[in-house]
């Protein structure tokens, strides 16, 4: 069992199997990113991805998310999925939505229920301007495709002030008849992305402003959950606000993460990284190294800021940016 010194129990491994993303998302992205850029970085095999979570999976991991970068974009993607569907593990991904057309045989087959996938915008000109890519209309029909194939589709929308909360409550209007579950993410401050604290568009405020046009109410939360879930009345699909910034919710936190090039995070803020790639390739004992990794683990938000975002100075925050760490 991976439990930490504050008897916080991890069974949630998150996997970014490429660093590589063929949307160039503002938040995501740092600005200064060169067209047609690659880390370079050495990065995890299929082979070695499934040796590694067999690891975590010994040790109570029953939840495997596979995250990227863009996840599709990796050519072996097919062989990782089917390799990590052995294990007996709830597998989900986290997914722009560009290339879901191609894998709906391949996520059947391999049996994953819930996708989860991240659209900003519901509006073909300002998801060209948030993500520097004319893909909206393949990402919705997408969304399309999954919820016609019966899969659990999550949306993940970062809102930012001044950039789409005036969206809100387009994405609230498309819950009446799609079973779509839509969370809303305060922006996070990653390594490049141009984050400051006016930026963020709180808990609060979305739910003021949800407030003001609709009727909800309040669906059960579980334990772990980073989300805080809502339904409007009559709604078919729900809502919900991950308050990562206003209201953290480290207390229940079960996740650990994995970058693609073999390094584990034990927070997403964390600035202290265990190489267990490197272990792996030259023969030592990883598990020791992981059960050091989540000893390490802060209370809270990787000891690296206070939900005082006021008070945030972003520069002193010690991380890779969002796309290399793997959302
Ligand atoms: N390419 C995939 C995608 O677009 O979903 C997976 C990787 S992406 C890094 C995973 C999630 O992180 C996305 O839902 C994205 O919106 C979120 N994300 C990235 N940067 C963020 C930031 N600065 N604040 C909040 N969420 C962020």
């Amino acid at each position: 069992m991976l439990k930490d010194k504050f008897e916080r129990i991890h069974d949630y491994l998150r996997i970014s199997i490429t660093d590589k993303c063929n949307l160039r998302c503002s938040y995501c992205n740092p600005v200064d990113l060169p067209k047609g850029y690659f880390s370079g970085r050495t990065r995890m095999t299929a082979e070695e991805i499934e040796k590694i979570a067999s690891i975590f999976v010994s040790q109570g991991i029953n939840k495997i998310r596979i995250t990227g970068g863009e996840p599709l974009v990796r050519k072996d993607i097919r062989n990782i999925l089917e390799r990590l569907a052995k294990f007996p593990v709830e597998l989900a991904m986290t997914t722009n939505g560009v290339f879901v057309h191609e894998f709906i045989d391949t996520f059947k087959s391999i049996g994953l229920k819930s996708v989860n996938v991240s659209l900003d915008s519901l509006n073909s000109k300002s998801f060209f301007k948030i993500t520097g890519r004319d893909e909206f209309e393949r990402v919705k029909k997408n969304i399309d495709l999954l919820l016609n194939h019966d899969f659990y589709v999550k949306i993940n929308m970062v809102v930012i002030k001044g950039e789409n909360e005036n969206e809100i409550i387009d994405f609230i209007r498309w819950t009446k008849t799609n079973p779509v579950h839509i969370r809303f993410i305060e922006f996070m401050p990653f390594a490049g992305n141009s984050w400051s604290s006016n930026k963020i568009f709180s808990y609060a405020e979305i739910m003021d402003l949800i407030a003001s046009k609709f009727d909800f109410e309040k669906l059960q939360d579980n334990v772990h959950d980073t989300a805080k879930k809502f339904t409007v009345k009559d709604h078919i699909g729900t809502f919900a606000v991950i308050s990562s910034m206003t209201q953290p919710f480290c207390n229940g936190c079960n996740r650990l993460r994995l970058t693609t090039d073999g390094k584990m995070k034990n927070c997403l803020f964390s600035k202290h990284e265990t190489d267990i790639l490197g272990a792996l390739r030259s023969g030592k004992d990883i598990l020791t190294l992981i059960q050091q990794c989540v000893l390490k683990k802060e209370e809270m938000l990787g000891g690296q800021f206070k939900p005082s975002v006021q008070n945030i100075d972003a520069s002193a925050i010690k991380n890779r940016s969002m796309i290399d760490i793997g959302g």
